[in-house]
């Protein structure tokens, strides 16, 4: 029944029925997880076969004679930038591929902007006021990231097809301290919202007043699709290329969510100058990646459809986890009409809006009852929920049995959480 139609007899008693639900949960003494985007045992399995495609007596020369045994390649294996390339969609040819995480690219690209300066600017440390824009919901290692470098963290909200362009375009064009935005443009981390073409159109038109504002545009899902239907987004690099804006762009991806989150590569393609520019740096501190690490992630894969077929499979895993947690929250939430949340069709999340102020409360009563979830506030900048509403909900990584329980056990808590707040408020 619909909450706000309820007299204040009738929440009274919801809430005896909430309460006494509840306490029969807690009684079971779980400890149940759907905190983090990991994927689950049985998808690391399929990938197995990754550690049989290089033996001790595998030629471990790449097609154009490099041997991935010895020094050298600051950018990687010309077959891994092939793949990688096609994996995020770009005919740029300026592609890097690393070690396991992209994540740590974005680091060391903070590094190098902090320290050099980007193509001639000033290095960032130096330049007293400096500010990022955060796309929220959002990714909260992007947005700790930032902060760690010093940026001031400035919220764009975000709409059902991307980041609220009108408020980027406005920001970037009046304000020289602006320094760059964070953007996952398919299947956004946590709202699974794939940007339109008109955003990736506008993002690629930007009109940025610092000259060394970049868009750090995070492509972690790019193949992540739970369904039949791809959606696909035209490549931002290329249509900045075509504005005359390629320096603008920084493109990354890995295979953390493809194989092994542990033991994956990582890949980054931006323009020509940045490109030498970065190069510039990193070969201060390392002569080259994991060569042979990233030949055993060409040789098992050999191709993007290859990749693709692979990644219909980690769906089949992932998909009926997610439409559990879907059912569960239609069942138990949907008349009560006291929150709303995404349908992805791809990505890891589903994201999770309580009625104002219950995100906090809501966790915290799923935390007493043995279940974690992120916390309330974390796909903001700073932690902080200005409505203190959002929640990310991650399936991938618990059994069906654990989604199932942990799931009811998080709908009981949002009604509680919400009865509490209705009684206060009358
Ligand atoms: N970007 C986004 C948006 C993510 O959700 C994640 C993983 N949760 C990462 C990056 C991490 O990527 P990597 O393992 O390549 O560092």
């Amino acid at each position: 029944m619909d909450y706000s139609a309820m007299k204040t007899e009738e929440q009274k008693k919801e809430q005896e029925k909430c309460l006494a639900e509840y306490r029969k949960y807690q009684e079971l003494g779980l400890s149940l997880d759907l905190s983090r985007g990991k994927p689950s045992a049985e998808q690391l399995a399929l990938s197995m076969g990754i550690l049989d495609s290089l033996k001790s007596t595998s030629v471990l020369h790449t097609q154009n004679g490099t041997d991935c045994r010895n020094y050298g390649g600051l950018d990687g294996i010309e077959e891994a930038k092939d793949l990688m390339r096609k994996m995020l969609g770009t005919k740029q040819t300026n592609v890097m591929v690393l070690g396991n995480s992209s994540l740590t690219i974005m680091f060391l690209l903070f590094n190098h902007a902090m320290l050099d300066g980007l193509l001639g600017e000033t290095p960032m440390c130096m330049q007293k006021k400096r500010k990022f824009l955060c796309p929220a919901p959002g990714y909260d290692r992007h947005f700790g990231m930032t902060e760690y470098f010093g940026f001031e963290l400035v919220t764009v909200p975000m709409k059902e097809d991307g980041p609220d362009m009108d408020v980027v375009e406005k920001l970037v064009a009046s304000d020289e301290t602006i320094k760059g935005i964070w953007c996952v443009p398919k299947y956004q981390n946590p709202t699974g919202v794939v940007f339109s073409e008109e955003v990736v159109k506008r993002f690629a038109a930007l009109k940025p007043k610092a000259k060394d504002f970049r868009i750090f545009w995070d492509n972690a899902y790019c193949i992540h699709d739970l369904y039949k239907e791809e959606h696909e987004i035209p490549d931002l690099l290329d249509l900045a290329e075509k504005e005359g804006n390629g320096d603008m762009v920084y493109e990354f991806c890995s295979t953390s969510k493809v194989a092994f989150p542990g033991d994956g590569i990582a890949a980054f393609a931006t323009s020509p100058a940045n490109m030498i520019a970065f190069k510039n740096y990193l070969k201060q501190g390392t002569i080259g990646p994991d060569k042979i690490n990233q030949l055993r992630q060409v040789r098992y894969f050999h191709s993007i459809g290859e990749i693709k077929k692979h990644m219909k499979k980690q769906a089949d895993i992932m998909r009926p986890k997610f439409e559990m947690v879907e059912r569960i929250l239609e069942e138990e939430l949907g008349s009560a009409k006291i929150a709303s949340w995404t349908n992805p069709r791809g990505g890891y999340f589903i994201s999770f809006d309580t009625m104002e102020g219950c995100a906090k409360r809501t966790i915290e009563l799923c935390r007493d009852a043995g279940v974690k979830f992120t916390p309330a506030g974390a796909t903001f900048p700073y932690g902080k929920d200005p409505k203190d509403s959002n929640i990310r909900i991650a399936p991938s990584f618990a059994s069906a049995e654990e989604i199932e329980m942990a799931t009811k056990i998080f709908a009981v808590s949002v009604k509680l959480a919400t009865l509490e707040k209705l009684s206060a408020n009358s």
